[in-house]
């Protein structure tokens, strides 16, 4: 499965910012809103929630991957 990085609002820095962390691949949930595709997840270093906004290719990237795809409507 692709990987896919995040902020994570846990694993700080030593100047106290959040860092880019792997989502744990088996917990990436891939969501639609109209236009707009974000994916949630667990980092793996720390197991915390992770959120990212995607561009359209890495959103069918995952889904094509195998990751959870939900499609919404927009609001
Ligand atoms: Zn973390």
């Amino acid at each position: 499965m692709a990987k896919l990085q995040a902020l994570c609002m846990k694993c700080r820095d030593d100047n106290n910012k959040p860092t880019m962390q792997d989502m744990k691949e088996d917990s990436i949930a891939v969501t639609q809103k109209g236009s707009r595709f974000s994916a949630k997840g667990q980092c793996s270093s720390c197991g915390g929630n992770q959120f990212k906004f995607l561009g359209k290719d890495d959103a069918m990237k995952l889904k094509d991957d195998g990751a959870s795809f939900t499609e919404e409507p927009a609001a």
